[in-house]
């Protein structure tokens, strides 16, 4: 059986180009880039080089604005413990909002139980956008920072993020974004975006996972989580991770050489897999902005049974999708972020994503296609809500 994965946005597999770039970097360079001799002197251009690359990439001032992490979890708690120490003699305030991923709200909660640093959550309109008026008017004489994300990884909804940026910047406030699931997916220029603090991760844009990004404009400043070494100009202590920060550098090239063709690609598929769904099953609602939204992503919510019954078929049958965020899975919880769009707690837990991407192909939707209405029939013919739903409709 052919295994057809569409959980792009949990993971993506290692770009065979960034592999091969990657490869001289752990047997042949292999020299410290601190080192003065020539084995780190070598080590240590392959890092310039690709920092200068991921900095022409992301339309940064200079190259020294990129800060290599070891992932976006570390880019995100960077950014804002890193503003919160900075400004920890004030008794701070941080706006964000409450479908970020969890590696924004857990260092955010973190900061509020630890420190009594005071975070609001802003809410968002039924197809996950915030308001940028909401932020205006949550700023306070005490907020430090500003951090919303770019795209949501469970629904793919995008954000103003310009319009966001504006305010900010009228009030002299730090503006951090999440754009983990933008990064070679759509063109970034953070000068134009007008962010100061972005995070990047590798493992979504076919780069190996553990490794990240910050950018940081010039003139931020941001105290370091990790002491150590005066690597990375004393932000980041720590040896550079050599071969992956060359892997991610060849990843954003890659991306950004094939964006438009690649974009337009997986659009179309995705357009393909939401009308079949629509015509082929009953009951069900596309979650997100129709048009605000990445092209690879696909909320799907099945009324009357759970997304978790409908994972499990389809891994039987060789498909790999998940229900909203591949950290929360496994907990049921219901959806953070589905429910802050006000999506009913019913609703909440028949709902599946498919993120397609790069190895995506039209027969894999077909198949899909072909596929998902028999399970969703399976499924809802065993389920007493829909057992209900149907003897309520033969009353009316
Ligand atoms: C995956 C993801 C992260 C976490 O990145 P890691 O490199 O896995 O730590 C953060 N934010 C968003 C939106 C993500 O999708």
């Amino acid at each position: 059986m052919k295994k057809i994965y569409l959980d792009y946005n949990a993971t993506t597999p290692v770009h065979p180009e960034v592999l091969d770039a990657m490869m001289p970097y752990f047997k042949d360079f292999y020299g410290n880039p601190s080192s003065v001799h020539s084995f780190g002197q070598e080590t240590r251009k392959a890092v310039e080089d690709a920092r200068e690359k991921i900095a022409n990439l992301l339309g940064a001032e200079n190259p020294s604005e990129i800060v290599f992490t070891s992932c976006g979890t570390e880019s995100n708690n960077f950014a804002i413990k890193g503003i919160a120490f900075d400004n920890k003699d004030k008794n701070c305030h941080i706006i964000t909002s409450a479908i970020e991923h969890h590696a924004v709200l857990k260092p955010c909660e973190y900061l509020s139980k630890k420190f009594g640093v005071d975070v609001t959550y802003l809410p968002v309109d039924k197809c996950g956008i915030v308001n940028p008026d909401d932020v205006k008017k949550s700023i306070t004489e005490k907020t430090v920072l500003i951090s919303i994300m770019y795209a949501n990884n469970e629904v793919g909804t995008l954000q103003p993020l310009e319009e966001i940026a504006k305010i900010a910047k009228e009030k002299n406030i730090i503006f951090h974004t999440d754009a983990v699931q933008v990064v070679g997916k759509i063109p970034i220029d953070v000068k134009k975006l007008g962010v100061d603090l972005l995070s990047i991760s590798g493992h979504k844009l076919y780069a190996p996972k553990g490794i990240g990004v910050l950018y940081i404009k010039k003139g931020t400043k941001l105290h370091p989580l990790l002491h150590g070494g005066s690597h990375e100009k004393n932000r980041r202590a720590g040896t550079e991770n050599v071969p992956y920060i060359v892997g991610l550098a060849k990843a954003c090239e890659i991306a950004l050489k094939n964006m438009k063709d690649e974009n337009d690609r997986i659009l179309k598929l995705r357009q393909k897999l939401e009308k079949g769904i629509l015509e082929k099953i009953e009951y069900v609602q596309i979650n997100g902005h129709i048009m605000k939204r990445l092209s690879n992503t696909s909320n799907i919510s099945f009324n009357f049974i759970e997304g978790e019954g409908i994972l499990m078929s389809l891994d039987l049958d060789g498909f790999a999708a998940s229900t909203g965020s591949a950290c929360t899975s496994g907990t049921l919880e219901p959806s953070h972020v589905l429910s802050a769009m006000g999506v009913p707690p019913e609703k909440t837990q028949g709902s599946v994503r498919f993120s397609l991407g790069h190895y995506t192909t039209e027969k894999d939707i077909d198949k899909l296609l072909e596929i998902l209405p028999k399970i969703v029939e399976r499924l809802r013919s065993m389920s007493p809500l829909w057992e209900d739903k149907k003897r309520s409709e033969i009353r009316d």
